[in-house]
């Protein structure tokens, strides 16, 4: 309200802040915003900051895409409204203060498809069940340098020296990740670590887990800041699934549990088979019965079907697994308030907001049904005879989220649909565009 948006700004300036960057994530979990002055913050954010409607239909490139409510019915507001509690200063951009916003529609209700609203209902759910689920994300990225001799227009960073959990100025010749880390934990995200990755110029770092919303929030605040602070080194990080043919992909693995009211851990029973309890082996089965319909949501583009693969440590299967980092769910060893499972299954191109509702709808939807899971995969963990390929392609991928009922229904099907358009479009110009690959594979022979 007025009064916490007064004192937020009263602090603000009093901690020599003269902008407040207000920030939330469209459907595709880039940044949108506006930078207000601080002393024009709260007269000019009590009402909401407006937006047009098309923050939601435009692509990256600026392609314009007719969502309902859209373009048809003249590009009506949004409106953002600053929640307080997530107000940071930037620690690398003196005098700025970064605020992540709720969207609603002008009429004050919740905005259907603001990633944000999405989790929000999500959550809900879950705490109709006397749960809290909490979310420990872990983003994969790659940084690259300008190079105008190579056919993308950029070359790794730290070119052919880093491997995994290669240490230092070796892989990182820089120092680019000791100086995000810094950043980053000065910025309150909570990270915990970060490590070189398989490939030279990729890089992992991981995120202590806490409630869904805020760890979603973490994970938002961390992929802008992880590209601007590379920006700021004249190079560019990309969470894009699979930048390179001959390199692995970028992954965005989420570890996943629940706590009932007392903040008791609700996944771990020692009596249990394995240790897990009825609510984890539910919460598994139920990720695993609506993996294609997730895939749509945490493997966002058509790129992200490039990373799956047997032998890739993405996942390729419908599995879950033991500490199996070849299956799409590991159940990684701890137990007792560690024990979770780490879904494998999206790629850093994903939406944090969405990846972490998608997981927790999915999840939500096995607990409420009781569902039990398949045989857990022991083992290699890439033979096909074994489980379902999860889909190949995006296409595949979205048909199976628009079948998906149950999974709508509970993240919002005016989210869903919105999101589905949002995504064929992106399928349509990608069909009727001519790629590098298809000239060297045709235009010689044919
Ligand atoms: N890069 C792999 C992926 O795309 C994960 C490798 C790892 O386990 O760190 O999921
Ligand atoms: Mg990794
Ligand atoms: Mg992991």
């Amino acid at each position: 309200d007025e009064d916490s948006l007064r004192q937020l700004a009263e602090q603000l300036r009093a901690d020599g802040i003269d902008i407040v960057r207000i920030g939330y994530s469209d459907l595709i979990g880039t940044e949108r915003g506006r930078d207000v002055l601080v002393d024009r913050f709260d007269r000019t954010v009590g009402d909401g900051v407006a937006f047009c409607r098309s923050v939601y239909g435009t692509s990256p490139m600026g392609d314009v895409v007719d969502i309902a409510g859209g373009l048809s019915a003249g590009l009506p507001d949004i409106v953002a409204f600053p929640d307080v509690a997530t107000a940071r200063k930037v620690p690398w951009e003196p005098g700025v203060a970064h605020v992540i916003a709720d969207v609603h529609n002008p009429d004050g209700s919740p905005s259907e498809e603001s990633p944000r609203m999405v989790l929000r209902r999500v959550v809900e759910r879950f705490s109709e069940l006397g749960m809290t689920p909490i979310a420990g994300p872990e983003l994969e990225f790659y940084v690259v340098e300008k190079d105008d001799s190579a056919a993308n227009g950029y070359r790794r960073y730290g070119e052919a020296t880093g491997n995994v959990y290669v240490s230092g100025l070796k892989g990182d010749p820089e120092n680019l990740l000791l100086g995000s880390l810094r950043e980053l934990a000065a910025y309150d995200i909570d990270v915990v670590a970060a490590n070189h990755e398989f490939s030279s110029g990729q890089f992992e770092i991981n995120l202590w887990h806490s409630e869904a919303l805020d760890a979603a929030d973490r994970a938002f605040r961390f992929k802008t800041a992880v590209k601007e602070l590379a920006r700021r080194q004249g190079k560019m990080a990309t969470f894009m699934a699979k930048p390179f043919n001959d390199e692995g992909g970028s992954g965005f693995h989420i570890h996943f549990s629940t706590v009932d009211d007392e903040g008791r851990p609700l996944f771990d029973d020692p009596a249990g088979e394995d240790g897990l309890s009825k609510t984890a082996r539910s919460a598994i089965a139920g990720v695993l019965a609506h993996a294609p319909a997730l895939a749509a949501i945490s493997n966002p583009t058509i790129n992200s079907y490039k990373r799956f693969g047997p032998d890739t440590l993405a996942p390729w299967l419908v599995d879950w697994g033991l500490d199996n980092r070849s299956a799409m769910v590991r159940i990684p060893p701890e137990r007792g308030r560690a024990s979770r499972m780490e879904l494998r299954l999206g790629d850093a191109s994903a939406n944090p907001y969405l990846a972490i509702a998608g997981l927790l709808a999915a999840a939500y939807l096995g607990i409420r049904d009781g569902l039990e899971p398949p045989a857990k995969l022991e083992g290699y963990g890439y033979d096909p005879t074994r489980a379902d390929k999860l889909p190949g392609d995006l296409g595949t991928a979205l048909a199976a989220l628009e079948e998906d009922k149950d999974l709508a229904e509970i993240l919002g099907p005016e989210f869903v649909s919105t999101f589905v358009a949002y995504k064929r479009n992106e399928l349509e110009r990608f069909g009727q565009y001519v790629t590098d690959w298809e000239f060297r594979e045709y235009a010689y022979h044919l």
